[in-house]
């Protein structure tokens, strides 16, 4: 059996990787069998991260956090969990092609799944003029019209960012009233750069190699027209990936794995969740990687306790 099993590979899962196998602790990390990496596969520039002042491509970021938990003895699994089990004091996943992993204590560290408009054209210009996160390339839109997709904070907040670069901002949103709070909404209404377009759906994404525009469809009258736009922001909900804990692990009100105050701790003991798929708020890079380090140091806490019980209770006999 082994101490620690980590399931997921973005920040949270490799930085937790890190943090336990630096501690002896052997973590084995169950990276998925698709894409190693998470999130940051699909980005280019990140120019937020810490330590880079000239930047660092995604795939790199992620590579380098990788072979840093392996220099200490993480094992990653090149495998997709398909089932937990969590109730009891051995942890197992089960993986795709049948293994099981046993453990002592687990971390969680799934993340979460931007939603997508599953328009044509989406796919294709993805990193080309479509993307998820203002913060991340908001950067290249200087002096361009871009387009946010949604109604809620996070088109709002996306949008108002975006106007630091863009000279227009075009906010698509599919009802005549938006979802975001009033002080969002309010700070939206008041900038000069932003122009509401209601009642609108986004049916195809248009251009070749790079974003031109998109086809809208007036949910009102039915009618279609092209608005001509560099980029696409789609700011329409994210979703914690919580599947495979569903029925075992609380969840909060915003889907999220429940946890206890500031530490990973879910409501089952040794099972510990980090990143993305505890946090419906900030939902970084850096932020992953500190809740993936809180994730090892509670694991750590967890698996020592449990090291000492028998001889405490030798002990106390
Ligand atoms: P959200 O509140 O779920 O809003 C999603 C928006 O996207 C809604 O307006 C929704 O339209 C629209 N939408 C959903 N699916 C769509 C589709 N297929 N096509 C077109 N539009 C679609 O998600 P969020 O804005 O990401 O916010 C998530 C949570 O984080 C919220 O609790 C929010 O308050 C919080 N948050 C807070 C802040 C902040 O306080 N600074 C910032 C960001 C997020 P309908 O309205 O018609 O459903």
């Amino acid at each position: 059996m082994h101490q620690l099993i980590i399931i997921g590979s973005g920040p949270a899962g490799f930085t937790a990787a890190i943090y336990a196998a630096r501690a002896g602790l052997e973590p084995q990390l169950v990276a998925s069998s698709v894409q190693v990496g998470g999130e940051l596969m699909n980005t280019t520039d990140v120019e937020n991260f810490p330590g880079f002042p000239e930047g660092i491509q995604g795939p790199d970021l992620m590579t380098k956090m990788q072979e840093q938990a392996e220099r200490f003895g993480t094992t990653v699994i090149y495998d997709d969990v398909t089932e937990l089990e969590l109730s009891g004091p051995v942890k197992r996943a089960t993986l795709s092609d049948g293994t099981v992993l046993e453990a002592q204590a687990l971390i969680y560290a799934t993340g979460s799944a931007y939603r997508k408009l599953d328009v044509p054209g989406e796919e294709k210009l993805t990193g080309h003029g479509v993307s998820w996160c203002a913060t991340c390339d908001g950067f290249f839109f200087r002096e361009r019209a871009i387009a946010v997709v949604g109604g809620g904070d996070s088109a709002m907040e996306e949008a108002t960012f975006l106007t630091r670069f863009a000279d227009k901002v075009y906010v698509i949103h599919r009802r005549d009233s938006l979802r975001a709070s009033k002080i969002m909404q309010d700070r939206a209404f008041a900038n000069d750069k932003i122009e509401f377009i209601w009642n609108a759906e986004v049916t195809e994404i248009l251009g070749d190699a790079e974003v031109s525009g998109v086809r809208l469809l007036d949910t009102v009258d039915g009618s279609e027209r092209d608005l001509s736009v560099e980029g696409v922001f789609i700011a329409i909900g994210n979703d914690p990936r919580t599947h495979l804990v569903h029925g075992q692990l609380d969840l909060t009100d915003e889907g999220t794995i429940w946890v206890d105050g500031r530490s990973s701790r879910t409501s089952i003991e040794g099972v510990f969740a980090a990143g993305d798929v505890i946090d419906p708020h900030y939902r970084q890079a850096v932020t992953a990687a500190g809740s993936g380090t809180a994730a090892a140091l509670d694991a750590e806490h967890f698996l020592a306790a449990a090291a000492d019980a028998p001889a405490l209770a030798t002990a106390a006999d």
